[in-house]
């Protein structure tokens, strides 16, 4: 048995995928084949900064896979961005696409800087340079990047339009962009609705109403704030969140509206009335039905799993849990529904987008929401009626099902 508790996030991303090969009793060459990614591309990015100096980041775009269609997945600003975590980080996205049906295969980017640090000049610049170093291999048909922690829909508007000077206009090449320039309706939103589609299914099978269940959600960017609204909004009671500087408590239920204004005076969740100060820490050890990590990888492992006090843990961020914390909740009884499923809402809106920027004919909201919701509701029912039939974990059943898709389009194709 594998070290767990020593795995790097691609060690944990390969040893699911081993099981699911097991499992699935994948061919040697074919496993082998998908394992590792088609192709690394590691740039150095020269950025004037504002005081004058020139200083250099690096950046990665790593392509995973595209047996399933062009590659696909968000571009990452953060200090840990580094080539690990980004080839971790494009491998689920293959796992993503193909659970959730999309015609899509799976890559990531990032870049080592603090964009909290930086002026929108200098995000500009970089975001620029960098487009400019992988414009070569990104495309409408060939990988098509979009937001995840650390950038935005302007980050995108940036890439666009530093695509487009060489290219020409092609809105197709990056999504998650701001509805001006060719994004969609419900892009924004689309993970948090689509963790709260999941939640919804979860709390049916579990005989939780949702009315009467209590969320805690680690992380109040894009994802847990989104989720947040979308949870209360439907009657759930969101009794803890937390962003990087803590955490708010109330037992009652945070009021949503107003914690959101607070956050946009403020810039963070801190300070809110009507609410106990606590930490990162003990959010996540809040008795809750289900609790949502939605900040950064690795939040819940072998050090505090035992004392998580959910009945349910749903990956809102990527790689929340590590393997050795997941063994750990299900020796305890505490499910923990992945990453690939839950958080692929935003993944899916990107298709949408994608799919209207191809035909210049942009869908309405509701279209956006009622197809979101019927891929979602179909990949949580597929990977459960997995999760019964085989007695196996939610994780191992979505990774099957993934896999198996991915090695099977690989078949088709043919092998040289
Ligand atoms: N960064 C998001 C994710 O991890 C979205 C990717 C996309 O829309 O391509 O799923």
């Amino acid at each position: 048995m594998a070290n767990l508790v020593d795995m790097t996030p691609f060690e944990a991303v390969t040893y699911y995928f081993d099981q699911a090969c097991d499992r699935l009793v994948v061919r040697d060459e074919i496993r082998n084949l998908i394992c590792t990614p088609d192709r690394e591309v590691r740039v150095e990015i020269p950025v004037r900064m504002d005081n004058g100096d020139l200083e250099v980041f690096i950046g990665y775009r790593i392509q995973h896979n595209d047996s399933r269609g062009p590659y696909k997945g968000g571009v990452r600003y953060h200090p840990e961005a580094d080539e690990e975590e980004v080839r971790a980080l494009a491998a689920l996205m293959t796992w993503k696409t193909a659970l959730v049906g999309i015609p899509f295969g799976g890559a990531k980017g990032g870049v080592q800087c603090d964009p909290r640090k930086m002026s929108s000049r200098e995000l500009q610049s970089l975001t620029r340079r960098f487009t400019r170093s992988i414009s070569q291999i990104i495309g409408v048909n060939q990988d098509i990047p979009a937001p995840d922690v650390g950038t935005n829909s302007q980050t995108m508007a940036w890439m666009m339009s530093a695509y487009a000077e060489e290219h020409g206009y092609s809105p197709g090449v990056v999504t998650g962009k701001p509805l001006e320039l060719g994004g969609s309706a419900g892009r924004e939103q689309a993970t948090g609705r689509g963790v709260s589609l999941i939640i919804n299914e979860a709390a049916k099978d579990l005989g939780i109403s949702m009315d009467h269940s209590k969320i805690a959600i680690q992380g109040f960017g894009n994802v847990g704030s989104w989720t947040a609204q979308f949870l209360s909004d439907g009657g759930s009671s969101v009794i803890a969140v937390s962003d990087v500087n803590g955490g708010l408590h109330n037992a009652q239920g945070l009021d949503l509206d107003q914690l959101k204004a607070h956050v946009v005076r403020t810039g963070s969740v801190l300070d809110f009335r009507d609410a106990e100060a606590i930490t990162n820490d003990e959010l996540l050890e809040i008795e809750c039905d289900f609790l949502v990590p939605a900040a950064l990888g690795g939040a819940i492992n072998s050090r505090n799993a035992s004392k998580i006090r959910a009945r349910m843990v749903v990956e809102g961020a990527n790689n929340p849990v590590t393997p050795a914390g997941e063994a750990i909740l299900n020796d305890r009884g505490v499910s923990c529904l992945p990453d690939l499923m839950v958080n692929a809402g935003g993944v899916t809106v990107s298709y949408f987008e994608w799919v209207q920027n191809i035909q210049r004919f942009p869908w309405d909201l509701n279209r956006v929401n009622g197809a979101l919701e019927e891929i979602m509701v179909r990949a949580y029912r597929e990977v459960q009626a997995m999760v019964e039939r085989d007695n196996i974990t939610y994780r191992d059943a979505a990774f099957s099902i993934a896999v198996g898709r991915v090695a099977h389009a690989l078949e088709l194709q043919g092998l040289p």
